[in-house]
């Protein structure tokens, strides 16, 4: 019994040895237009933040498992699962049964159970996460190394009171235009979080749409200013609005787009107009979009529409001083940015 504790203790220590390099790591995942983006914390702990798609071939799943391994992972800590919709979980029971899941986190029951698909997904994430499941609010932390990551948003709410280097007024308010509500409600109750580690900040919001971004944003800016941003809802243009853009004021914008998902025109035109921003990486060429809007080449990730693509990641690897490089694994290209 002694010995066999030892030998658990033993590879445990290994398994979180080999991840851990002492910087943070990014990698998000290519699921044709779900999500699923992996950290790596500077101790080797990790948090998934959504499981893509459901697919007879596993597709997703075995994406996933892939980035796992790359990073060195023989679990993941923390799922987050910030919404049930089926491009944010399908592939989490499949996952489960290639790499064990440790503890899952949400935003609370689903509020589209009257949908026969979404309940069966909320079932199975019921059963798979039962004893091991944390509800978030918005201002709750979530464990991971010495990361701090703050939940800024969950069913609904946001933060009430604002995040380092927030709390100013936001001149671009009064230019809000509402939106018809979402069609499915289940996005605004996304699980938006920001992550810091040292001086340098990461914001993915989910599928959060427009009008409950604005929570987040006005009458003051509660995020404070972003160095990495994840473009909400995959980049589409129901959220992504003009006055949260204005005021995270993002250093580098990562579209986890598909090929028809995500990425109109207006979205870059927007992220394009803000002060800082030096380059928008994506995960697919948007094949909707103008090729000169697209961002240049060697920073997509995968070029095909279809069952040829090769679902090649991007990675991203932040170090204590808060410079963080982008890698595209398709072409090898890196370029370095400074967290300000
Ligand atoms: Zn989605
Ligand atoms: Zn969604």
């Amino acid at each position: 019994m002694i010995k066999t504790s030892l030998l658990t203790l033993g590879l445990l220590t290994a398994s979180v040895l080999s991840a851990a390099s002492g910087n943070l790591e990014i990698y998000w995942i290519d699921a044709e237009g779900g999500a699923a983006t992996l950290i790596v914390a500077p101790t080797g702990e990790s948090v998934l933040v959504d499981t893509a798609n459901r697919r007879d071939d596993d597709r997703d799943a075995n994406r996933i498992l892939a980035a796992t391994k790359a990073a060195g992972l023989s679990k993941i800590d923390i799922l987050v699962t910030t919404h049930y919709h089926g491009d944010h979980i399908g592939a989490m029971p499949a996952l489960a049964k290639l790499i064990p899941i440790e503890h899952y986190m949400d935003h609370g029951p689903s509020v589209e159970l009257d949908r026969p698909r979404v309940a069966a997904l909320y079932k199975a994430y019921e059963d798979l996460s039962a004893g091991k499941r944390t509800m978030l609010k918005a201002g709750d932390k979530i464990p991971l190394g010495a990361l701090d990551i703050t939940v800024v948003q969950s069913a609904g709410e946001s933060i009430t009171s604002p995040l380092p280097g927030g709390g100013a007024a936001n001149p671009t308010c009064s230019s809000f235009e509402p939106i018809a509500a979402d069609t499915d409600p289940d996005n605004d109750q996304s699980v938006g979080f920001v992550l810091r580690f040292c001086d340098f900040t990461f914001l993915d919001l989910g599928d959060l749409t427009w009008n409950y971004e604005k929570g987040l944003v006005c009458p003051a800016n509660m995020l404070g200013k972003i160095d990495l941003y994840q473009t909400t809802h995959h980049g589409l243009d129901r959220s992504n609005s003009p006055q949260i853009l204005a005021v995270i004021e993002p250093v580098v914008a990562v579209f986890n787009n598909g090929a028809r998902k995500g990425g109109p025109a207006a979205v870059f035109e927007n992220l394009r107009a803000t002060p800082r921003l030096e380059d928008i990486w994506q995960g697919h060429f948007a094949t909707r979009t103008p090729k000169e809007i697209n961002t240049a080449e060697q920073m997509i990730a995968n070029l095909g529409d279809g069952a040829d693509c090769e679902g090649n990641l991007l990675k991203a690897v932040v170090l204590p001083d808060g410079k963080f490089t982008l890698t595209n694994m398709r072409n090898g290209f890196s370029k370095s940015y400074q967290s300000k």
